[in-house]
């Protein structure tokens, strides 16, 4: 394979950088795999845009291209401050009104998004406004205002965050706001649909459903960024499609300390389910400002790479920053650079003994074959992208080559670690054809030379989902034509 194919795939965050002329195309051609629209900002009309013109640059490019709808969920948020912003001085009294009538706030108080909030905090919790930089100790509950004492001073703004230490707040996951997201979502036919602040299966069971009444087949994120999503991570992992290592929130719930051991788990966790992973947020921080990266995030970004991440994502560093192509080729350029120096040797013995489903036992057939053989690659004729995804569960040392003649099944795979999506349409012919023309494909697409071996996946009949049930080892000859393979 080309030294620049790059295994680990780019999540890039859209915002007001990335509508300046030309600089979606730039990032797009610098690597981004899937683009993440926040729900958080931005009006209907803007997501829609945003996701016409990913759509006709990677066409144009010949790329795929997935799109990810990430809702806000029940982020608690202060409300106004008469002056836009306050200094707070430690040790002084700021009481937080759980009223919708609050007055705008100033030195003294200022009013929250939930009101429930009074009803959650006990004297003695620690919350924390802005992602920690001002923390607050609760003092006394007096009607409906949270007396506290300033512990940590600062400044602080307009709707700024606000997250308890140790989690435990009790709003649900899906507010009316994000639910009505969902279906806007669901216009716009986005691949992954992200749920943020999730707690439980419940949850992400709740915005599949929704999802799926509005005619969305969306893949569905877990963001596990609560204390209590850690408590539940192999039911809420089960649950979902994707999972989000959301460093940003979890880091303020439950302290930055515990998230280096929490991500190499939630990836862990998630391999372990034939779950894909995401690794998020401050990954090339100082890049909003800079055009190169600190030490500690190429090794950051590395890390998360020896971990097994599926994907990285960029967040602000592409929305709103000020190098945002430098930030996409400073990823790639380090994605490789970990792959090259660290290859992942599949853990046998750790594998399953029991294996409950055909495809998987022929994905685990296949990374014997590719560890114990020289390989170019694995083929997958896959319908829905699901024997690529078991496939590369697995961290082969090969590409893996997920050809399907569906669109959403090829943006799926766009966000799976060593997987190349490919369109390819096998014409309903018998599967021994389909191989054949598959490889004269990918052959003439220049991703296979003359003398390559590759395995090739298949189920009897293509045009059938989670079919898969046939392996083929088979030799690229001239011109792209298949050889038979007399010895290894
Ligand atoms: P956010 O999620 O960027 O939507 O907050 C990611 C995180 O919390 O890390
Ligand atoms: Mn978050």
């Amino acid at each position: 394979m080309s030294p620049n194919f790059r295994r680990t795939k780019i999540l890039a965050t859209l915002g007001p950088t990335t509508d300046a002329p030309g600089v979606l195309a730039q990032i797009i051609e610098a690597g981004v795999n899937v683009v993440r629209l926040n729900f958080s900002h931005g009006t209907p009309e803007q997501h829609a845009e945003r996701v016409a013109r990913v759509r006709e640059i990677a066409a144009g490019l010949g790329r795929e291209v997935g799109v990810l709808a990430d809702l806000q969920g029940p982020k608690i948020r202060i409300e106004k401050f008469a002056d836009g912003k306050v200094q707070l001085a430690t040790g002084s009294e700021f009481r937080l009104i759980c009223r919708a009538d609050a007055p705008l706030g100033d030195e003294t108080q200022i009013g929250v998004s939930y009101l429930g909030l009074v009803n959650d905090v006990r004297p003695g919790d620690t919350l924390l406004l802005d992602d920690g930089l001002v923390a607050l100790t609760v003092k006394a509950i007096e009607g409906d205002a949270i007396v506290t004492e300033v512990q940590a001073g600062g400044a602080l703004s307009n709707r700024k965050g606000l997250n308890r230490l140790g989690g435990g707040l009790s709003l649900d996951a899906l507010s009316e706001q994000d639910k009505a997201h969902i279906a806007i979502a669901a216009q716009l036919d986005v691949d992954f649909l992200a749920v943020s602040f999730c707690r439980s299966a419940a949850d992400i069971e709740l915005a599949r459903a929704i999802a799926r009444s509005h005619g969305s087949y969306a893949h569905i994120v877990a963001k596990i960024e609560r204390a209590e999503a850690i408590e539940r991570l192999v039911e809420i992992t089960q649950a979902s499609d994707v999972v989000m290592v959301a460093r940003g929130d979890l880091g303020v719930e439950i302290g930055d300390a515990e998230l280096p051991g929490l991500q190499k788990r939630i990836i862990r966790t998630a391999l372990e389910c034939n779950k894909v992973v995401i690794t998020a947020t401050q990954m090339l921080q100082s890049m909003v400002d800079n055009p190169i990266p600190t030490r500690a995030e190429v090794l950051d970004v590395a890390n998360s790479v020896i971990d097994g991440t599926d994907a990285v994502m960029l967040s602000a560093e592409t929305a709103s920053g000020a190098y945002p192509v430098k930030a996409v080729e400073a990823m790639a350029r380090i994605c490789l650079g970990a792959e090259r120096q660290f290859k992942h040797d599949t853990d046998f013995e750790a594998a399953p003994r029991d294996l409950e489903r055909v495809d998987q036992a022929i994905a685990m057939s296949a990374m014997f074959i590719a560890e114990h053989t020289r390989l170019r690659g694995i083929i997958a004729l896959t319908e829905s992208g699901g024997t690529a995804r078991y496939l590369s569960r697995y961290r082969a040392n090969v590409p893996l080559f997920g050809l399907s003649r569906f669109g959403y099944a090829r943006r799926r795979m766009a966000l799976m670690r060593d997987v190349v999506p490919v369109d390819f349409d096998s014409d309903g012919q018998s599967m021994r054809v389909a191989a054949r023309k598959a490889i004269k494909q990918l052959f003439m697409q220049g991703h296979l030379a003359a003398g390559d071996r590759v395995l090739i996946t298949s189920g009897d009949h293509m045009e059938q989902h989670g079919a898969t049930n046939t392996l083929r080892l088979l030799a690229v000859g001239e011109g792209g034509n298949t050889e038979g393979l007399g010895e290894l």
